[in-house]
């Protein structure tokens, strides 16, 4: 402890204030610890809220709404004339964040969470000092939340480009903008940059864009994608890039070519990283692995008993739902219940134009195994709902196990509101659920989950909006 410190002493610290951290807190409050989360920034919500999924989605919303505007002639209304205030969609972005940001203080503060700005480092395995603050921190147990940091290219970290943080800021929309990378952050920036007007070129190394997702599925991505996007490279790579007159002169390579482009902006969306340095973890026996994630076991517990990890730091999907699962696990694990990281599937999904989602075994991870499977897909434009909105881009499937009584293994959807239809099947598949719980349901109909059922229908052979196998 450094002389004229304050010291608190908690049964739980909670470093970090993003979705692991602040759900952590409020769940050990509410089981009667006493709590305190120290967050480095000055707002509350993580990476998650301030420069992550809610703006992502704030803006996601604004040019879907613009892209159905431009589209609704067809339905015979016609909107003419109407344009993007970018100050206007900035100032709602942050209201929309701000919102959530002051919702979680005071959630906190109704909780007696104490909340404590400055940054957090272990000076052994029951003591924390936060630079900053002036405070040190005696702990029963510590939970580390600190979520991850943007990847930046080695060449480029001495230019001006844009990371995923500064790109949903909208500091302007250029003209032509590269984006580097075509996982899910760089395609979702991509839809709102394409929507406000920018001309994109995406540049990704690997065969296909979305590497996580079936090939299928990308492939309905990829087609709207083409529309609104000037050039998808794929087996491509960026080389050196230096700033010129009108923004960057980027090498693009791809395969034996090599070309040099101009750009007006450049935005890196090459992976985020755990956020484990700096903590003071070698006054712990915590010890990060090769990927700098902390190793926690089933119950988000570490090599120390009394300090959890959970969220991006910690091994999973680096996805803001796996960080609060397990953030209200370590908080009852310490209240000595049962709770353990025991999910059977945890949903991903992207939410692009039309959005994808997937849970449980994907196709391909079938294939890689050796998986025996069986499948139905059903094509959207065959429900009554898609056409009736005009949406009938994407299918569903269903993977089920023909030798486990059609037991549901996993679940792929693209199309409208895959981000809300996955939620079922990760029911299903967390409940145990087969073909016949998802068939013989009856779902409301006109809607876009009747084709979980229909899928379903499918992959069991007695189909109806769509031909069974032998009648075709
Ligand atoms: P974080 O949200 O990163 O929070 C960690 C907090 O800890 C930060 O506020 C940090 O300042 C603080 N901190 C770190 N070290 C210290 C320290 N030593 N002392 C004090 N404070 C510290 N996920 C989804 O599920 N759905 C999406 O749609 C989605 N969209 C995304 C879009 C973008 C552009 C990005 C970048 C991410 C997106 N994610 C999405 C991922 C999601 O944001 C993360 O998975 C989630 O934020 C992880 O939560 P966390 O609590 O582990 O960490």
């Amino acid at each position: 402890m450094v002389m004229g410190e304050l010291t608190m002493e908690v049964d739980v610290a909670v470093i970090g204030g993003g979705p692991g951290g602040y759900v952590a807190a409020i769940r050990a409050a509410d089981l009667g610890f006493n709590v305190v989360l120290i967050e480095e920034k000055k707002r509350l919500g993580g990476v998650c809220l301030l420069e992550g999924c809610i703006p992502s989605k704030t803006l996601i919303h604004a040019v879907e709404l613009a892209d159905e505007a431009t589209h609704a002639k067809k339905i015979g209304l016609n909107f003419s004339g109407f344009e993007f205030d970018i100050d206007a969609l900035r100032k709602w972005t942050e209201k929309v964040v701000n919102g959530l940001s002051h919702g979680i203080d005071y959630l906190l503060e109704k909780r007696g969470v104490e909340v404590v700005t400055g940054h957090a480092k272990f000076t052994d395995n029951t003591h924390l000092q936060v630079d900053g603050a002036g405070i040190s921190i005696e702990f029963k147990n510590a939970i580390i939340a600190t979520g991850s940091k943007i990847n930046v290219l080695p060449d480029a970290v001495d230019l001006p480009l844009w990371t995923s943080a500064e790109a949903l800021t909208i500091p302007y929309v250029p003209e032509r903008l590269l984006i580097i990378g075509g996982g899910y952050i760089g395609m979702e920036i991509g839809f709102v940059y394409a929507g406000l007007g920018s001309k994109i070129t995406l540049v990704e190394p690997k065969a296909h864009l979305l590497c996580h997702a079936d090939e299928d599925m990308v492939d309905v991505v990829m087609k709207s994608c083409k529309k609104k996007f000037e050039k998808v490279m794929v087996e491509s790579k960026v080389g050196h890039i230096k700033q010129s007159s009108g923004g960057f002169t980027v090498e693009i390579i791809h395969k034996d070519t090599t070309e040099n482009v101009e750009f007006e902006q450049v935005l890196m969306a090459v992976g985020r990283h755990p956020y484990s340095d700096d903590l003071g973890l070698e006054n712990t026996k915590i010890e990060v692995d090769q990927y700098h994630r902390i190793p926690n076991n089933e119950e988000c517990r570490t090599v120390e008993p009394n300090i959890f990890a959970i969220g991006d730091c910690a091994p999973g999907p680096m996805l803001a739902h796996k960080a609060t699962r397990e953030g209200k696990i370590a908080a009852e694990v310490i209240a000595n219940h049962p709770s353990a990281m025991d999910n059977r599937a945890i949903p991903a999904v992207v939410f692009t134009h039309p959005e994808m989602s997937w849970v449980g075994l994907s196709e391909n991870e079938a294939q890689k195994k050796g998986v025996k499977y069986a499948i139905g897909k059903f094509p959207l434009n065959a429900l009554g709902r898609a056409r009736s909105i005009g949406k009938t881009d994407g299918f569903v499937k269903i993977l089920s196990d023909p030798d486990n009584d059609d037991l549901i293994l996993g679940v792929g959807i693209v199309g409208e509101q895959a981000s809300e239809l996955i939620s079922e099947a990760t029911l299903a598949i967390e409940m145990g659920a087969t073909l016949e719980d998802i068939l013989s349901t009856v779902h409301p109909h006109p809607t876009m989950s009747e084709s979980l059922m229909e899928a379903a229908e499918v992959a069991a052979g007695v189909p109806i909006h769509v031909l069974p196998k032998s009648k075709k």
